[in-house]
């Protein structure tokens, strides 16, 4: 660790007292973090700035090769915006692996008094920690190189080491760092910056920091404006206080009012019976989510996706309820809330997928919207029992109507348990190839 990074540990104005005069001379670096999304309020750390000096210098890669995933480009890192989730590669920027000592170089075309440099990033795991070395320089040092190549030592091309960066052991989340380039409290009069970026070590090899915004503060300008963004987020309850929705409308505040007055009712009155549905023992369902409504493509490099839930929380898609609001988008949600509910063992490969969606889709279409009629099977001769979604719903739902009255129950218990087809012999007296049979049967007119 360098002393650079030692003080940063010591707010400013203390450190500045303590410090004497031949200490004066060394960089200041501050880091802030969050665990989860804070809209980059990272104190010590400011909000990204919208208008400060990199937003119109240009950026180039001098070393190193860009992920093809971050298909935002270096725009993203001085467009004053940030992503809209932990997990956004097209509106982040980051090096494809093994790239190490990545090189980013900030032309910001005139010498600039240089306050601060700032680095903001946003990932759930291991890209979210910056790691990397900042040099700086106003282009008159002697042999001054702009671009020197990967076996160049900046810092004998011309250029001033400014200060390492390493943010690991903050864990994942939100990640601010700001960094005052000059010596004696004086702004650093630089034109270029060069980023040298290490990956973090991953052992999947998935350690490229996400880096979401750059920002260089001018001293001499007019103060930057930073980003505001102020959290919408309401709670709702259950009438009995049991359970609690959290709706974080912050994206898209023009649904705010629709989501409160039409799909929370629906979720207050149907989470409760979900749960009391699929109740296992020695397993309490979650009482308490959060319901997010996100703009753009939720999931990424999977554009359609309306809706999903993980980890206890429900991502909704803004512009499928917009789209929807009389047609699909309540439905959609009691289906999420139904995932909430579950015990599932989702990932450990113990329920099929096939199992917990035709669940949900049952619980969504066959109680909670039957007039609806969203799972009315078309070609009974193609339908498959684990088809999965509405298919394995009208499955279950003659299950439930002829067999056993507590299938979602019994399917649920599974997680703990493990599924194998063998059960629908225990729970029936059937093979599920004869279930599928004389549900099949049924489904002709
Ligand atoms: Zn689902």
């Amino acid at each position: 660790m360098n002393r650079a990074r030692a003080l940063s540990k010591i707010a400013a104005p203390l450190w500045a007292a303590l410090l004497c005069a031949s200490f004066a001379a060394e960089v200041t670096i501050q880091t802030g973090h969050a665990p989860g999304d804070v809209a980059f309020k990272l104190d010590p750390v400011p909000p990204p700035a919208v208008d400060d000096a990199a937003t119109g210098a240009t950026f180039k890669i001098i070393g190193g090769t860009a992920d093809p995933n971050a298909r935002g480009g270096l725009a993203v890192l001085h467009d004053g915006r940030v992503p809209a989730n932990e997990d956004a590669p097209g509106e982040n920027f980051f090096f494809a692996p093994p790239t190490e000592k990545g090189r980013l170089l900030i032309d910001l075309g005139r010498v600039v008094d240089v306050k601060s440099v700032a680095t903001y990033s946003w990932h759930q795991g291991g890209r979210a920690a910056q790691h990397y070395t900042l040099y700086a320089a106003d282009g008159s040092g002697i042999g001054f190189q702009a671009e020197p190549a990967a076996d160049t030592d900046p810092a004998k091309a011309g250029w001033n080491l400014i200060g390492k960066v390493d943010t690991v052991d903050k864990g994942p989340g939100q990640h601010g760092v700001e960094i005052f380039p000059g010596k004696n409290g004086t702004p650093g009069k630089n034109r270029y910056l060069l980023f040298e970026v290490d990956p973090n070590q991953d052992p999947a090899g998935f350690g490229q920091t996400f880096y979401s915004e750059i920002d260089v503060i001018d001293a001499a300008a007019a103060p930057v404006k930073r980003l505001n963004v102020e959290k919408i987020i309401d709670t709702y309850k259950t009438d009995d206080g049991k359970y609690t929705f959290m709706v974080d409308s912050t994206q898209s505040p023009d649904l705010r009012e629709w989501f409160g007055k039409k799909a929370i009712p629906a979720v207050q009155e149907w989470y409760p019976k979900i749960v009391e549905l699929i109740a296992v023992p020695g397993f309490a369902s979650p009482t308490q989510m959060t319901l997010r409504l996100q703009e753009g493509v939720i999931m990424p490099g999977n554009p359609g996706v309306p809706a999903y839930a993980s980890g206890g929380n429900i991502v909704v898609s803004s512009g499928f309820l917009r789209s929807q609001e009389k047609g699909e988008a309540i439905g959609c949600v009691i289906h999420e809330i139904v995932h909430i509910a579950q015990t599932s063992d989702w990932g450990r490969g113990r329920v099929p997928g096939w199992v917990t969606e035709g669940v949900a889709d049952y619980i969504r279409w066959f109680l909670f919207e039957p007039e609806s009629q969203g799972a009315v099977i078309r070609d009974p001769d193609k339908a498959r029992y684990d088809a999965s979604y509405r298919t394995t719903a009208n499955f279950f739902d003659w299950v439930v109507r002829t067999q056993v009255k507590d299938l979602p129950r019994k399917l649920n218990a599974t997680s703990s348990t493990g599924y194998h087809h063998g059960l629908w012999r225990e729970w029936t007296g059937k093979t599920v190839e004869e279930l599928e049979a004389g549900w099949k049967k049924s489904l002709v007119p």
